[in-house]
C-alpha cells in the first residue's frame, strides 16, 4: 500500500500532534547515543520535557562539523548487532559524514521512496531504469530498494556507459529513468549523435532528477528532449538520501514527508525561523530513525516552504527548487549570487549546449569572472558572426540576471570535464597563491 491516503493527507493538527509523538520517541533513541547522551543531560531535556514542536528549539542544532567530530559512532543508538548498513555523504571536502542504519531504518526508508514513486503514477508495471550511482552514495541504492517495494522491475544500469544504457532501454522497455540532471543533459546529446528519437525508438514517460540543483530551464530540456515528465527529487544522506523531499503530479514545489521528518526553515544568520515563502536554511529532524537519530540538521540547502494544502490532497509542507546552499554562494566583485541562477539564464538559450562552468581569479585584487560555456552542434558549424552574437546575448542576459559583466567564452560541444556523480560547476582560484 503506498497510497497511504491517510498519513498522506491527515490535517496539520493531526499531523502535528503525531509528529510530537513521534518525536519524543525519536528523543528516547537518540538518549542512547554517547554524544546525544551527553548532550541532553547537559541540557535538561528529556522526552517528557518536549510536549509541542516548539519545544524542539530546546535542542541544540546539529551540523556537518559535529558529525565529523563524533566520528564514526559517537552518534550511533544501538548496538553494532543492529546495524546492517552504512552511506556517506558525496563530501567533496573534508572526511565524508557516515550514516548508519538498522533493517527497521532501510525498510522505513525503502517505504518512502516507494511512496514518492506511487505518487508520481509508477506502479508495478513499470520498468525503472536506475542510471544514479549505486555505493556509498545513497541515490542509487536508496531508489533501487524502493522501486522493487513498490513491485517496479528494476535495471540497477548505474551511470555512465550510454550506449550500453540505451541497449538496456531498448532491450526492456525501460518507461522510468532515475538521473542525475547533468548526465541526463549528457546522455540526451549522446542519443542525437547516434539519432534515436526518445519519443519513437524509447518507451521512457517519466524521469526522477536529483542528488544536485537544478533550474526549472534544466528539467524543461529534459523533458522536451526526452518527451517524458520529470520530477524533482530532493534528499541529503543525513537524512537517508533520497526520499526526503518529492514532486507531486502537481509539479509545484517537492512535498516533505512529514510523518518521518520535522522541517524547520531558519534564517541562516539569526538562526531564528522564517516565514512560508521567506527563503531560508532546511533544518530536519529526523522521527523514525533507530540506528543514528539525527536531530535539528543544518542541511546547508536554502529554499521556502508553504503550508497551504496541495491541489494533489495531500497536506505534508512543500518546499520550493533549492536555490542553492549557504556554502556555494559565490561573492563575486562584492555581489552575491548562486550558481544556479547562471544556469537558469543559460540553458534558456536555445543555442546554448548541455555543459557550462564558472571559473573565478583573482588578479590585481579583482575579482574576474569567467562564462565557459559549450555550444549546441547546430551553432558550432554555423557562422562566425552567429557565434559573435551569441556570446553577446549570453553576456547581456547574464548581466541583467547577476548584474556583473562576466567574460564568456563560447567553447565545443563536449569540450569542458563532465561527471557521472554530481556535476562541479565552479573553479573557484580566488585563493591560490600566484
Ligand atoms: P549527499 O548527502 O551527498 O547525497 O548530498 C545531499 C545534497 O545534495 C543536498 O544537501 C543538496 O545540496 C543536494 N541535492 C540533493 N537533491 C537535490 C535536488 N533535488 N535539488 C537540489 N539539490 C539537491
Ligand atoms: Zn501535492
Amino acid at each position: 500500500m503506498y497510497w497511504d491516503k491517510e498519513t498522506e493527507t491527515m490535517g496539520r493538527d493531526e499531523l502535528e500532534a503525531l509528529q510530537v509523538q513521534l518525536l519524543q520517541k525519536s528523543i528516547r533513541q537518540a538518549g542512547s547515543s554517547p554524544y546525544y547522551g551527553r548532550i541532553f543531560k547537559e541540557e535538561g531535556i528529556t522526552p517528557e520535557s518536549i510536549t509541542t514542536l516548539d519545544d524542539l528549539g530546546r535542542i541544540p542544532f546539529m551540523t556537518k562539523d559535529l558529525l565529523r567530530d563524533n566520528y564514526p559512532y559517537g552518534l550511533v543508538a544501538v548496538s553494532k548487532e543492529q546495524l546492517v548498513r552504512l552511506h556517506s555523504s558525496s563530501g567533496t571536502t573534508g572526511r565524508p559524514t557516515v550514516i548508519f542504519h538498522t533493517g527497521n531504518d532501510i525498510a522505513e526508508w525503502a517505504g518512502l521512496i516507494a511512496r514518492c514513486m506511487y505518487m508520481t503514477g509508477v506502479r508495478a508495471s513499470d520498468v525503472f531504469q536506475n542510471m544514479m550511482g549505486y555505493g556509498l552514495f545513497t541515490g542509487g541504492i536508496g531508489f533501487h530498494y524502493g522501486a522493487e517495494r513498490l513491485g517496479a522491475l528494476v535495471i540497477p544500469a548505474g551511470p555512465g556507459n550510454t550506449q550500453r544504457q540505451i541497449m538496456l532501454m531498448q532491450e526492456f522497455e525501460s518507461t522510468v529513468l532515475h538521473i542525475i540532471p547533468s548526465y541526463a543533459l549528457h546522455f540526451i546529446k549522446s542519443l542525437q549523435e547516434l539519432h534515436i528519437d526518445p519519443r519513437k525508438d524509447l518507451h521512457i514517460r517519466m524521469a526522477f532528477l536529483g542528488a544536485e540543483p537544478h533550474s526549472e530551464e534544466i528539467r524543461q530540456r529534459i523533458e522536451d528532449a526526452l518527451g517524458v515528465t520529470a520530477y524533482n527529487s530532493y534528499g541529503l544522506s543525513e537524512m537517508n538520501g533520497p526520499g526526503v523531499a518529492f514532486e507531486c503530479t502537481e509539479k509545484d514545489g517537492m512535498h516533505v514527508w512529514e510523518d518521518s521528518y520535522i522541517l524547520e526553515v531558519v534564517n541562516p544568520d539569526t538562526l531564528k525561523p522564517v516565514k512560508d515563502g521567506e527563503e531560508g536554511e532546511l533544518v530536519f529532524t529526523t522521527l523514525k530513525r533507530e540506528g543514528m537519530p539525527i536531530l535539528r540538521y543544518r542541511s546547508k540547502d536554502l529554499a521556502c516552504v508553504y503550508t497551504e494544502p496541495c491541489a494533489c490532497g495531500r497536506t505534508h509542507r512543500k518546499i520550493t527548487r533549492i536555490k542553492g546552499r549557504t556554502d556555494d554562494m559565490l561573492i563575486v566583485k562584492g555581489v552575491n549570487m548562486y550558481p544556479v541562477q547562471i544556469e537558469k539564464v543559460l540553458m534558456s538559450i536555445p543555442e546554448v549546449g548541455s555543459n557550462y562552468q564558472i571559473v573565478l581569479d583573482r588578479k590585481d585584487f579583482n575579482d574576474h569572472m569567467t562564462v565557459k560555456v559549450e555550444i549546441s552542434g547546430e551553432v558550432f558549424t554555423g557562422e562566425m558572426q552567429q557565434l559573435d552574437h551569441l556570446k553577446k546575448t549570453i553576456i547581456e542576459r547574464l548581466r541583467s540576471e547577476i548584474l556583473i559583466t562576466p567574460k564568456v567564452d563560447l567553447v565545443e560541444p563536449d569540450s569542458l570535464p563532465k561527471s557521472e556523480g554530481k556535476a562541479v560547476r565552479v573553479i573557484d582560484n580566488r585563493h591560490q597563491w600566484g
